[in-house]
C-alpha cells in the first residue's frame, strides 16, 4: 500500500518529468510491464478527470500501465457511478489517493457559464445533467467581481468545480468518509494548464509534518 503522501509525490514528479519532455511513457507501457500487470493491478492513485482531449492523465503524469486508476467525465463531475468507481478502487486496490483534475478552458465550465447567462431550452436531456452538476458551485461567482473579467471567471469556476467534487467525493459515500476518517485517504483538487503542461494540486493537499520532507 502507498500512503496518499508518498503517490502525491509521484504524480508530482512525473508532471515534472512531462514539462520537461523527459518522458518514461515507452518503457512504461513496454510488454515487460503489460506482463507483469497482466494477472493483477495496485493502482497507487486515483484520477478522475475531464475527458477533454488535452489531458490524459497517464501522459500529464508520465505514469503506465497499472499505475493509475483513471475515471474521465466531461466536466470532471461527480455522478454516482463515478463515486461507485473510486469506492471500488480505493476498497479493492487499497488505493490511498484521489486527485480530481480540472483544466484550464474546460469546455463544460464554458458552456455552463453560457447556460447561466442566457439559458437554452435545446439541450439534450444527457448534456442537461452534467450542466446542472457544475451549475450549483459556479452560479454564485456570476454575483462577484469576477463577472467583469472573463478570464478570471473562467478560471474561477473551474476551480470551484473541482472543489465541488472533492467535497461530493469526501462526504458523498460512507466507504470514502470511512476511508478518509481510519485509513488516511486523501482526496485531493488540481487544475492542469493547457498552456504549460503544470498541474497546481491546490486543494485538499495535507501539509508535510514537521520534520519530514
Ligand atoms: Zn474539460
Amino acid at each position: 500500500m502507498i500512503p496518499a503522501r508518498e503517490a502525491l509525490e509521484r504524480l508530482q514528479d512525473g508532471n515534472r518529468r512531462f514539462v520537461a519532455e523527459l518522458r518514461s511513457r515507452d518503457a512504461l507501457a513496454s510488454r515487460e510491464r503489460r506482463n507483469e500487470v497482466a494477472t493483477g493491478q495496485e493502482p497507487f492513485a486515483i484520477v478522475l478527470g475531464c475527458s477533454d482531449s488535452r489531458v490524459p492523465a497517464e501522459i500529464v503524469f508520465d505514469r503506465g500501465l497499472g499505475d493509475l486508476f483513471v475515471i474521465r467525465v466531461a466536466g470532471n463531475i461527480v455522478a454516482p457511478s463515478q463515486v461507485g468507481s473510486v469506492e471500488f478502487a480505493a476498497d479493492r486496490f487499497a488505493t490511498r489517493l484521489v486527485v480530481v483534475l480540472g483544466h484550464s478552458q474546460c469546455g463544460v465550465i464554458l458552456a455552463t457559464l453560457e447556460e447561466l447567462r442566457r439559458p437554452t431550452e435545446n439541450h439534450s436531456r444527457n448534456i442537461a445533467s452534467i450542466v446542472d452538476r457544475v451549475s450549483p458551485s459556479i452560479e454564485p461567482l456570476l454575483h462577484t467581481e469576477l463577472a467583469r473579467d472573463h478570464d478570471a471567471l473562467v478560471h474561477a469556476a473551474v476551480r470551484a468545480n473541482v472543489v465541488a467534487s472533492v467535497n461530493q467525493l469526501s462526504h458523498g459515500s460512507e466507504i470514502l468518509e470511512h476511508l478518509i476518517q481510519t485509513e488516511g485517504l486523501v482526496v485531493v483538487g488540481a487544475e492542469y494548464s493547457l498552456e504549460t503542461g503544470v498541474v497546481d494540486f491546490f486543494h485538499g493537499v495535507p501539509l508535510v509534518e514537521a520534520g519530514r520532507r
